[in-house]
């Protein structure tokens, strides 16, 4: 054994095992066969990764910056209503569920015997593809390949081999996926993203009447359960919009941040608005919990109902005046908008004319990239903050030491199969073969602590999803509740971090 390995020896002896070192010493002791230089190899790798200190917690109450914003050009913040400042107990999610089973059954007579299928609330996570024209559900990542063992027909896994007979390809087409737009081309998409937390309990009931379908032998055309589920379960809005307005303690979970952060903001001069799709009086019951009841006294707009992403897409709806004792909307045309009013539906674009409110002084927060992030971005050169809830489960399962061993372990393996997959010798594929095998294993494992069927939100195994394409690509910073800018002054700067390019790994930077 040289000196140089016997010193590296030495300093990291104490987090080693006896069995690790005599392996290494016997191993670095002569040189043999290929199968020993590759054992070496893989041992010398083993104890690196072990000696390597384990990455810093990430804060789960942090703001994360996609892109560099400074708060005090902020003059305006606005906000959604659902999932942005009112978050729901799981508690929702099962009364969304049923309410969508019992229509089923009643509106669109399905078989009885779904009335005893339960929600099974860890089943499906935000940000899946349903495929309309092979009733899968499955997640894509960035580069619309499919994750492999995460397309589910019901609740059913769909092997490998068999989503590539379907497929013909990992990849899939973008106009599969969003619909063909280039000129002369009318090709409808055969994909629906599920990008809203309300999908996540259709996606639930979805997946068992297929399951139902699936095991009883009933036939059924996937785009037609798909709408039947959606039709439900949208229709059941009212009526949730009722019951929890009726009982908001036991769907909504308390925010005592929020009216901290608000006065906060009108204390400093700013303007507040909340533009949100859903009714008055389910959102008013939700902030008198949340805020209090003078809680329309921080807002210099507040328009509901707004129908996005129509409210900022759309030029020629009238916004109107909503008569809450009256719950209805008057016919008078609105000249200006004023505090403590109710306004209902209309477009962004009377909102800037009437307010004076545009571009970059404009910080909106959303939880949807579509409907309330993109848009916004886009067209209309507002900053955006992206609510997302998940994040919460996601960060906390990052700072657990089996995640950040796993997660170590997994990339500086791959770099040793990288580094070695050129060998041609039996002995040396079958020891390859044996690394490939630990990597699926790992891969499976930093994926189902997440979610057991479809494990990130923000990952595939090794890029970024779909989902959190878009939401990057759409949202300035993000954190997983509101009151975590409490935690910034109004007059921060969110600068990103510096992103590693591939060509960049092993830069002396990095
Ligand atoms: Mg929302």
């Amino acid at each position: 054994m040289n000196t140089s390995c016997a010193s590296r020896f030495l300093k990291i002896k104490r987090s080693l095992t006896h069995k690790d070192v005599l392996c290494c010493l016997f191993i670095t002791a002569k040189r043999f066969s290929t199968r020993e230089l590759l054992n070496e190899a893989y041992c010398r790798t083993k104890l690196k990764c072990r000696s390597k200190k384990l990455p810093q917690d990430v804060n789960p109450q942090g703001v994360f910056a996609c892109n560099e914003l400074d708060l005090s050009e902020v003059k305006v913040y606005g906000f959604d209503y659902d999932y942005t400042l009112a978050h729901y107990k799981p508690s929702l999610e099962h009364l969304l569920y049923n309410l969508g089973r019992d229509m089923l059954l009643e509106k669109y007579k399905y078989p009885a015997g779904i009335a005893n299928l339960e929600y099974k609330p860890d089943f499906a996570v935000r940000g899946l593809h349903y495929d309309i024209e092979k009733g899968l559900l499955l997640k894509l990542d960035s580069f619309l390949q499919i994750q492999f063992g995460a397309v589910y027909r019901g609740l059913t896994p769909v092997p490998t081999e068999e989503v590539l007979k379907l497929y013909k390809n990992r990849i899939i087409p973008i106009a599969y996926v969003e619909g063909d737009t280039r000129a002369h081309k009318t090709n409808q998409a055969k994909m629906v993203h599920l990008a809203d937390l309300f999908s996540v309990p259709e996606m639930g009931l979805l997946c068992n009447v297929a399951e139902y379908f699936n095991k009883n032998h009933i036939d059924y055309h996937p785009e037609i359960l798909f709408l039947d589920v959606k039709n439900s379960v949208q229709h059941c809005h009212p009526i949730m919009h009722k019951i929890v307005a009726q009982n908001v303690e036991e769907y909504v979970r308390p925010n005592s941040g929020l009216k901290k952060y608000f006065r906060l903001l009108q204390e400093e001069g700013k303007k507040l608005f909340l533009v949100t799709n859903s009714p008055f009086h389910f959102v008013n019951a939700g902030m008198e919990m949340l805020v209090g009841h003078e809680w329309r006294d921080f807002f210099d707009v507040v328009i509901v109902n707004a129908n996005k992403p129509k409210f900022f897409t759309e030029v020629s709806r009238p916004i109107r005046v909503f008569d809450k004792n009256a719950n209805t909307h008057i016919w008078e045309k609105v000249t200006s908008l004023e505090k403590g009013i109710i306004y209902y539906e209309g477009t962004v674009k009377q909102m800037q004319d009437l307010t004076g409110w545009s571009g970059h002084q404009v910080l909106y927060f959303g939880d949807h990239p579509y409907s309330d992030l993109a848009d916004v971005t886009l067209e209309h050169g507002w900053r955006t903050g992206a609510i997302i809830n998940e994040l919460t489960h996601e960060i906390n399962t990052l700072n657990t030491n089996t995640f950040k061993q796993n997660a170590n372990w997994l990339q500086m393996l791959t770099q040793l199969i990288e580094d070695h997959q050129d060998y041609k010798q039996p002995e040396a594929l079958e020891i390859i073969e044996k690394w490939m095998a630990e990597r699926d294993y790992l891969r499976n494992a930093t994926k189902s602590v997440f979610n057991p069927q479809f494990g990130s939100v923000f990952r595939t195994y090794h890029n970024p999803t779909y989902f959190s394409r878009r939401l990057f690509r759409f949202a300035d910073i993000y954190t997983s509740n509101i009151r975590h800018l409490l935690n910034y002054s109004l007059t921060h700067t969110f600068y990103p971090r510096r992103g590693v390019m591939p060509h960049e790994y092993g830069s002396y930077f990095v």
